[in-house]
């Protein structure tokens, strides 16, 4: 192993530095040498290794006395010594140095808020107990419905897979026997560091789930999360009135609690398949009513379907294409109990296709008969059509 640098030399701070200057050349060390900023390289691991060690020592008044007395040699014995050997990143004194360095108190001007911020930031979070009663997850699912179920409501039956405590070790997720070790992925901090290049995000550590300690020996059933999915039958009200995006909330359907714990809930978040037939925006529905043009001409009734059925409509005779009937309260049920929305039903002339030949000469002859007054938008179109044609005539004999 090479002889161990001088402490004030791996900092490179001179021996009567001040506490703030071991400070702003340790941040430097860090900032330049983290290894979550530096991915597979060794030589970075150590030199970051080597300016924590460094830090640790210069920044306790104590060691350091020791340290300017004693040198190395003081270090590894005695009443208070501590080891270095481990791997001194990951190590719970890691997360104290970085907290007492850039937490809350330093004054809001630490270079190191952007960077670390997100990954030591926020104090210390309370860990699960891996022993003690734990909730159930909250669990959200998708339903979709049909659009008549979200106007009148329904009652759904529902087969799904939720999480529930492992039967065989109680939720423990301990074999038989098997006692609680350090997590070794995250080395017991509960929490690692993923994304690339500067900004690094801190996310709870998938091996241990942030407790930061795993079983030594897992359960063979639950692999040692002390859960299993089991299937369960989940009976659903779904309510009047409710649209895509209503969320309903199960009470104690959720995720099975472990060891004691509540079981969490179960959220049902609804989606609802359009209708081929309405359309619609908030509690008022929209229909298109394909209405014959001989029908609209000379009035009659039209049968526009509703929630609640076929509405026979009157028609008066001369209704045109694309006029709105309005029935009120025909639309959507209010889920809160208010009103309900109303329906609007659009006449939509359907031109006859597929004549026969009686049909066509009957039309024929109808044509014979109609003349231009039958007709005063054509009337009026044709006259707005003449006078372009005669000012834009006169344009052109100006030019
Ligand atoms: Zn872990
Ligand atoms: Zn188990």
């Amino acid at each position: 192993m090479a002889e161990k640098r001088d402490y004030y030399e791996v900092l490179g701070v001179p021996k009567d530095a001040t506490a703030d200057q071991l400070k702003s050349a340790y941040r430097k060390l860090a900032m330049k040498w983290h290894p979550d900023r530096n991915p597979g390289n060794p030589e970075a691991k150590e030199k970051f290794q080597e300016a924590s060690e460094a830090y640790e020592v210069l920044s306790n008044p104590e060691k350091r006395q020791r340290y300017d007395q004693f040198g190395h040699q003081g270090m590894n014995f005695g009443p208070g010594g501590f080891d270095f050997g481990r791997d001194f990143s990951h190590s719970g004194d890691f997360q104290d140095i970085f907290e007492s360095l850039f937490g809350g108190g330093d004054g809001g001007g630490s270079p190191f808020e952007g960077l670390f911020g997100g990954m030591f930031g926020g104090g210390r979070r309370s860990r699960p107990d891996p022993t003690g009663p734990q909730r159930g997850e909250d669990m959200t699912m998708t339903l979709d419905i049909d659009f008549d179920e979200a106007i009148f409501g329904s009652q759904r039956s529902m087969d799904l897979t939720l999480p529930d405590q492992c039967p065989e070790c109680k939720g423990t997720g301990a074999a038989h026997g098997a006692k609680r070790v350090t997590c070794p992925t995250c080395h017991g901090h509960g929490q690692v560091v993923g994304g690339s290049g500067f900004f690094q995000i801190r996310q709870t550590c998938p091996k241990c789930g942030g407790v930061g300690t795993v079983v030594e020996k897992a359960c063979s059933k639950c692999r040692g999360t002390g859960q299993v999915r089991v299937p369960r039958n989940i009976s659903l009200r779904i309510p009047r009135g409710v649209v895509t995006g209503s969320r309903l909330r199960l009470s104690g359907k959720g995720a099975g609690g472990l060891r004691g714990g509540e079981p969490g809930d179960l959220y049902v978040l609804l989606n609802v398949r359009p209708s081929e037939i309405f359309e619609r925006e908030d509690l008022d529905l929209y229909v298109d009513v394909p209405v014959s043009p001989l029908l609209a001409a000379l009035g009659g009734e039209v049968d526009v379907p509703t929630p609640d059925g076929l509405a026979k409509v009157k028609i008066s005779g001369g209704t045109p294409n694309g006029h709105r009937i309005r029935l009120r309260g025909k639309g959507v049920p209010d889920l809160r109990g208010g009103a309900a929305g109303d329906l609007y039903a659009r006449i939509v002339f359907e031109v006859p296709t597929r004549l026969t030949g009686k049909q066509r000469g009957l039309m024929q002859d109808l044509a014979k008969l109609l003349d231009p007054s039958n007709f005063p938008e054509g009337q009026s179109f044709a006259s707005k059509t003449k006078v372009f044609y005669q000012h834009k005539d006169k344009l052109q004999q100006k030019n």
